[in-house]
């Protein structure tokens, strides 16, 4: 049972404030299970209070300047550069991704809060003299108010970061909730967000779950919500923002595919494969998760996976040795092990079995290890469903054409990958995938901080996606202003 005195606060007004709620969820490090924290499930009022806050914020940061603003964002940035070592560990320790990793997240999040400080140059508008004699026009970008920001267990880091800074660099305040499996990381973060200065009520953070991101969606003072976690929470998400009236980007789930042509450097894929499907456990929603081997590629490629996969190490991720971390918890772990039960019950060839893999100095460590499929097909669970586990499918194509056909029978649309060395199958993937984020001899198809983060179909419900210039969009309203004097 987690107990009261482990339950981590809330930050509100620029203080930490115990949560109102009595419910709360143990935090555990999902390779040793050490107890490390307890999340309190808040309510309405506790988030309400936070609202309060943000909303009574507004006035006088959206009247602080641009520069100013970006001032404290670069006096975060050099914080965070100088605690990034133990922020990459308390990462591990919560989430159970390898340090490596961790280390990599807390980049990617440092490195949007580097391109939110250019926000005096992100914010500029237009003008045009003369629009007709005596006329002129031009667009100012102003913020809104308050905005909340749901996110999910996988980069309890990073996601946030994707997020938060850009709306108060835009003059907006901010009402973050975190996932409440792993929020214990980004607390830390909130102590260097006040050591750089932000003013109180600019950034407030509420734990919870269903509860509170329902009261965030109904308040009537937040103004937009920018949501990352799976698909069916992001649709749920969309649709009541748009019940309330509120501006909304919501990314969901994937189920991402990689194309293999024969011509492909074979031994260089199958290093981009397996990092991309194992990495994290498979617990991004950039991971490969079905390999379509085209024509021969398939037969050489299946060896090559087969044989790395079977040899990567599981373990604690702040051990050396260690290739892959535990899943986030029990209930996740039963999750996986149920699709891959349903895999090998339904007509795929189980290959690779990870059900029973354990390690011998952790055994209450959720543990699931490399798990490879033959003759998957898009009808069965484990070729449609995201699974979020060390699961490769493998399937066969004749050509790019029918293996375009096999990803766009599938709902998701967040990543996909190629791997050729011809230009011209390249260019005419590049034109037809019809997903967004495309990567050719590239496993892990991640934009960084300037360019925009998002999938498409059933991975994205909006249109402006996270970070790079659409951040700034979402995040303020673009007024016109036409003038005669
Ligand atoms: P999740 O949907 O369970 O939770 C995400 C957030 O929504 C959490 O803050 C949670 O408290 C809240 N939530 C969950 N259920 C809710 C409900 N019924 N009503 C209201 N709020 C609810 O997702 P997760 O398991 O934390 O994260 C993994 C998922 O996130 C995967 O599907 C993954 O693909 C997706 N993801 C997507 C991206 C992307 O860029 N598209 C990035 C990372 C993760």
């Amino acid at each position: 049972m987690a107990t009261a005195s482990r339950a981590i606060p809330n930050f509100v007004a620029g203080r930490w404030t115990p949560a109102q709620a009595t419910e709360l969820l143990e935090v555990r490090n999902p390779a040793t299970a050490e107890l490390l924290g307890a999340t309190p499930l808040s309510t309405r009022a506790d988030v309400d209070a936070a609202v309060q806050a943000a909303r009574t914020a507004f006035p006088l940061w959206r009247a602080t300047p641009a520069v100013e603003r970006a001032r404290v964002l670069f006096r975060l940035k050099t914080l965070l550069d100088r605690h990034k070592d133990e922020l990459a560990v308390d990462l591990t320790r919560e989430h159970g991704k390898l340090l490596a990793d961790s280390r990599g997240e807390v980049q990617r999040g440092i490195e949007n809060v580097e391109h939110a400080c250019g926000i005096p140059t992100l914010l500029m508008g237009e003008t045009l003299e003369d629009i007709a004699r005596g006329l002129d026009c031009e667009t100012i970008r102003q913020p809104l108010g308050v905005f909340a920001v749901i996110t999910p267990y996988n980069f309890p880091v990073m996601i946030p970061l994707w997020f938060w800074p850009y709306a108060v660099a835009c003059g907006n305040t901010v009402v973050l909730k975190p996932s409440e499996q792993d929020p214990l990381t980004h607390q830390k973060i909130v102590d260097l967000v006040v050591e750089a200065g932000l003013p109180a009520g600019v950034l407030n953070v509420v734990h919870g779950a269903r509860e509170a991101v329902t009261a965030l969606l109904e308040h009537p003072d937040v103004q937009g919500v920018s949501f990352v976690g799976s698909s069916d929470t992001a649709r749920f998400i969309y649709a009541k923002t748009g019940e309330t009236g509120k501006r909304v980007q919501a990314l969901g789930g994937a189920k991402n595919h990689m194309i293999v042509l024969p011509d492909a450097d074979l031994d260089a894929t199958a290093e981009a494969v397996i990092g991309s499907v194992f990495g994290a456990a498979g617990q991004r929603c950039l991971a490969g998760s079905v390999v379509i081997g085209v024509g021969e590629a398939y037969g050489s490629m299946r060896e090559r996976v087969l044989d790395r996969a079977a040899a990567i190490r599981l373990g604690y991720g702040l051990e050396d040795g260690v290739d892959m971390g535990p899943v986030i918890s029990r209930r996740h772990r039963e999750r996986v092990v149920d699709f891959i039960n349903d895999g090998a019950q339904n007509g795929a060839a189980l290959v690779l079995d990870g059900r029973t893999r354990t390690v011998d100095r952790y055994p209450n460590g959720h543990w699931v290890g490399p798990t490879v499929f033959e003759n998957v097909t898009p009808g069965m669970a484990i070729g449609r469903e995201e699974i979020f586990g060390p699961v490769a499918g493998l399937t066969r194509a004749a050509s790019l054409d029918d293996a375009l056909d096999l990803v766009h029978e599938n709902r998701y649309g967040n990543a996909i990958s190629l791997f050729t060395t011809s230009g011209k199958a390249a260019r005419e993937f590049r034109y037809r995938a019809g997903i967004s984020m495309i990567g050719i001899n590239v496993g892990v198809v991640a934009p960084m901080a300037f360019f925009p983060f998002g999938g498409s179909r059933g991975s994205f419900y909006g249109d402006l996606k996270a970070q790079g210039r659409d951040a700034v969009q979402f995040y303020t309203d673009q007024r016109v202003v036409i003038s005669r004097w």
